[in-house]
């Protein structure tokens, strides 16, 4: 499409062009005002009242391969898959996973993860983590979106346990479940944000 360079004089003038944004935008805001009112008393709920999503009351559908928060996965006895080979972390653009490899007290296995650690506050969920392992160790596959509003800091750092429950919860509970419960907790912190969860 050829772009037209030349203003017209109204154009110019810019006051047509103000009241135009205006109306546009104080016509969306009253449209939108009095939808959310008619959703309250349960009227045309079926007509969205904005574009965004009432996070935490709305799901989001999010694609199959959507990359969620992390998992470590697990071997048929229950111990970690994870070789401690370094390949995640050293694949990792935000440098934020932490590996500290230990012997393992099964001689066939040459080593495993004492401590791993992923700082989701660093993480970009970019993917490559999963894409480095060998071994299939470690997936995204839990569909749930990364947390935002934990209330002490030292929980964004995920650790070893953490992440082998969640392939437990996710084998257990499904990612369906996992997901409503995770929203459950987020719409209880957004009525009382100073509440302290685990
Ligand atoms: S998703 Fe990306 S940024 Fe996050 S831990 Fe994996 S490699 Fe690092
Ligand atoms: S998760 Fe995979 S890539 Fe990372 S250390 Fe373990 S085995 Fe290696």
């Amino acid at each position: 499409m050829k772009r037209r360079e030349e203003m017209t004089f109204l154009e110019r003038i810019y006051l047509v062009e103000i009241a135009k944004g205006i109306t546009l935008t104080f016509g969306k805001l009253i449209r939108n005002f009095f939808l959310h009112v008619l959703h309250v008393f349960g009227i045309s709920k079926d007509t969205p009242a904005s574009a965004s999503i009432q996070y935490p009351n709305e799901r989001r559908d999010y694609p199959s391969r959507y990359r969620g928060r992390h998992r470590l996965t697990l071997k048929d006895d229950g111990s970690v898959k994870c070789t401690a080979c370094y390949l995640c972390s050293t694949a990792c653009p935000a440098r934020c996973i932490y590996i500290e490899p230990a012997e393992h007290p099964d001689s066939s296995v040459e080593k495993y993860p004492g401590r791993y650690e992923i700082d989701t506050l660093l993480c970009i969920y970019c993917g490559y983590c999963v894409e480095a392992c060998p071994v299939d160790a470690i997936r995204m596959d839990t569909g749930l979106h990364p947390e935002i509003y934990q209330p002490d800091p030292k929980l964004f750092i995920e650790d070893k346990e953490v992440l082998m429950q969640r392939s437990r919860d996710l084998e257990a509970k499904g990612s369906d479940k996992m997901y409503e419960e995770h929203m459950e907790k987020m719409r209880k912190l957004e009525t009382n944000p100073f509440r302290i969860l685990s």
